[in-house]
Order: structure tokens, then sequence, then C-alpha cells
């Protein structure tokens, strides 16, 4: 071991410096400090695939769904295909042997693509249309996650024989996460409401099932949020799911044989978060599930987790070209590039933080803060407050990490910017998963 790498910042600017767990992680430092990607330079990627570029480490996801699977041997794991909705994914997904879950005919339609199979895949959305429904049914016993009174009875009209559904409970739990993706707290859109709180109560859903004898109860569902670090809350939703699996077993002479607690487990995304304890996570889940089980004397359900951010999230980076700098107040600079909140709009969205890192060249300029921004009509198109060296300058490439989940999936043609593509990197090898926008694609719709 070198001085250098027992003392990182030795005689260099920090920007040598790497924070492992915000980086995919085949992402290194090569011999001359810059970063690789699988081997490959990130400014060879640039050169290849242009700016903005979606990057994402294949092994890097791959190892998280083995990950899943290893620490929840038995359960089911489906990938949130919302945060990444991308064909060539769902084939790595099939072939771990991971679910999914899906949210509109959209995303079913990439799962059928890949022929991802119909019972491995299960349907959320709080407001499903008859498009979706039919969607759903004509491609197998894809599991239906009932969110409304409405929706049982048309899938009730609808639904072929032997329908498996889940029924979505809201637990009235608070995840301590951005209110915007905080989804089990009562009084909400989703799903329906226990005992004395407000909205569609769980009896009335209960009721209105069994009017529907075509639709076999396949389970229950909670989904608490999203970017949830305690797992206190996934412990309470597990406590208030037995109460309901108990009633309606003892009551109602109801089996519920799965029990799906969502997603929601949260990623660092700037030096000093604290991730999500997979391990912990599954021993106390599992700890009060068959405790709770045997309290109420009720079978223990299989149980179901939708990870998607925990799964792509980590494996992503973005890469963008500095357009220009400017001096800004107190201080700190303005670094412009050529991407911005119609490829990530969670900084706007809710407030997300990031880091930014110089790559492609070596700096040995004293370092000092910034503020990345991007180059669409909005001030509060930022992408990134951080710091880096002084002479960042026009032309000069920037990473963002953690970018693999919600970025693509979330990315818009505001100002008719095209959206960026999306690179998989494996094994010293870039393979294009999602080519780059074209303007004849904008001026076929436009
Ligand atoms: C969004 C969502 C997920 C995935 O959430 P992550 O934070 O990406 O893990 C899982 N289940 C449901 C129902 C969702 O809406």
């Amino acid at each position: 071991m070198t001085l250098s790498e027992i003392l990182p910042t030795l005689g260099c600017s920090l920007d040598t410096r790497l924070e492992p767990h915000l980086w995919p992680r085949n992402v290194s430092r090569g011999p001359d400090g810059d970063l690789t990607f699988a081997g490959i330079p990130l400014a060879t990627l640039a050169a290849g695939f242009g700016t903005p570029a979606f990057l994402l480490d294949e092994h890097d996801v791959r190892t998280r769904c083995r990950e899943y699977r290893d620490a929840l041997p038995g359960a089911e794991i489906a990938f949130a295909t919302k945060s990444l909705a991308v064909r060539g994914v769902l084939r790595w997904m099939h072939e771990e042997g991971m679910s999914i879950d899906t949210c509109s005919s959209g995303e079913l339609a990439v799962a059928r693509a890949v022929g991802f199979p119909a019972d491995r895949i299960l349907l959320h959305g709080n407001a499903k249309t008859a498009e979706d429904l039919k969607a759903a049914i004509s491609y197998g016993p894809v599991r239906i996650v009932l969110d409304s009174l409405d929706e049982i009875d048309a899938l009730g009209t609808l639904g072929r024989h032997e329908q498996p559904v889940l029924l979505r409970v809201n637990p009235d739990i608070d995840a301590h996460t951005h209110p915007s993706i905080s989804t089990g707290t009562a009084g909400g859109k989703f799903g329906f409401a226990l005992p004395g709180a407000p909205g569609e109560s769980l009896a009335d859903a209960v009721r209105a099932l069994r009017a529907h004898p075509n639709l076999r109860l396949a389970g229950l569902h909670c989904h608490l949020g999203s970017q949830i670090r305690r797992v206190r809350g996934y412990e309470q939703a597990v406590r208030r799911m037995v109460e309901v699996i108990a009633r309606l077993h003892h009551e109602h002479g109801l089996a519920v044989p799965q029990l799906d607690l969502g997603g929601g487990h949260a990623i660092p995304y700037v030096a000093g978060d604290s991730g999500f304890d997979l391990r912990g996570f599954a021993d106390r889940v599992r700890g009060a599930l068959h405790y709770e089980c045997s309290v109420h004397d009720v079978p223990v359900p299989r149980l179901v987790f939708e990870p998607g951010r925990a799964i792509v999230g980590p494996a992503g980076i973005t890469l963008y070209r500095v357009v220009n700098v400017k001096p800004g107040a107190r201080g700190v600079r303005i670094v412009a590039v050529d991407g911005g909140m119609s490829d990530n709009p969670r900084p706007a969205l809710y407030g997300a933080r990031y880091t930014a890192r110089l790559v492609g060249r070596h700096s040995t300029a004293a370092r000092g803060q910034a503020v990345v921004v991007g180059r669409h009509c909005e001030s509060g198109d930022v992408l990134a407050e951080t710091d880096l060296p002084e002479d960042v300058h026009a032309g000069d490439l920037l990473a963002v990490p953690c970018t693999g989940a919600y970025h693509h999936a979330l990315a818009s043609n505001y100002n008719l910017v095209s959206r960026p593509p999306l690179i998989g990197v494996a094994d010293g090898a870039a393979r294009m998963l999602v080519r780059r926008e074209t303007e004849d694609d904008l001026l076929r719709r436009t």
C-alpha cells in the first residue's frame, strides 16, 4: 500500500478520492487518478456515446439482485420496474430469478416484450385504467393489486376465472421520508383504510371481493414510501398487516398466502448519507412476521418485497459536459452542463441532493464551492451543490453518481431537449440499452 492510498488527500486534489458507496461497484480510479467504468475510461465513454449519457453497471445490478435473494431466502423479490423500465434491465431481472412489479400497460408491454413470465408480475396503481387491467388479464396470471372499490367491480366484471389479486392496505405509517414519496399515511390516495382511518375501508373491499367469485385473494400489500432508512416502520407494518390477516382468517375464513411489504429501501446519494441495512432489515422483518403470526395463530404468509431504487440506483452514473462557468454569489461558481432537470428532475421535485466529480483529466487546483446547474429555463434547474477544482472550465466532463433509479424513468423533453441514452457497461464493454432520442423522434410527435 502506498502512502497516498493510506492518506488519499496527500499532495493532490481531493478529486482523486472516491467514496466507494456512492459509485457503481465497477467504477474505479485508474493509475492517473481518473475514473474507469468496468475498465473503460469515462472520457472514452463520453466520446463514444456523447453527453449527457446515463451509464449503468450491469454486474452491480445483478449483484444487488443476488444480495436481496440471499438475504431473504424464500421471499419473492419483485424489482419495481417504474424505477428503470428498460427491456435490457428486465432481461437481467429474469435471468437473476427476480419478479417484477409494474404500474401501467406500458410497463407491462416492456415486460411482455422480453417474455417475462406473467406469474412473476404484479400490477399496481391507484387509478389503473381499463387498458391497464385488460393488458394484465390478456397476458396471463398477473397479480393485480386492487386499490379501490371501483376497481374491484371493474376487474370483477372484466376478470378471468381465478384472477389472482392482492388488496393494497394503507397501513397509516409515517416512514419519515419526503411527503411526495410517502405513500402509507392515512387519508392518502393509495389503498384501503384500516378501521377508524379515513378512506374506503378494507372491510368494504373484502365484501366487494367476495361478490366477485372469479377474483382469488392471493395476498395483501402495503408500500410505505421511498428512500426510507429506518426499519422500524416496516416492523410496524408487519404488525398491522398480520392483525388484518388474522381478522380475515379467523372472522372471514379467508387465507392470505402472500404478504407484500412493498419497496422503499434507501440508498446514499451524498457523502455522509447512511444506506439501508439489508441484513438487519431481513432479520427484523422476518422475526416480526414469525412472532406476530404465532401470537395471532395464523399461517406464515410468503413475503414479497419490491425494491427499485436499491437495485438500480447506485449502479448508475450520469456524464455531462460543462458548457460554461460563471461566478455566482459569495464565491460559489455556477457550472452549467449540457443536461439538467430533463434528465434529473429529483432536486426540483423533492430537494434531492447529489454530488458531482470532475472526470477525464487530472486537476491539482484547489477546490471551491460550486453549483452544477442545467440548461433549462428555470432557476430550480439545479443538479448538485458540491465542491469542484477551481480550474473547472467549459468542455470538462462531470460525473454524477447514484443516478440509476428514477432518472431515465423520470426524464422528459422539457425545452425539447432529447433524452439521453442509457449505456450498460460490463467487463470492459459498453452496450446501448436505450439510444439517444433524436430531433426526428421529437418531430414525429410535435
Ligand atoms: C415505487 C414503488 C416501489 C419501489 O420503490 P423504491 O423506493 O424504488 O424501492 C415498490 N412498490 C410500489 C407499490 C411502489 O409504488
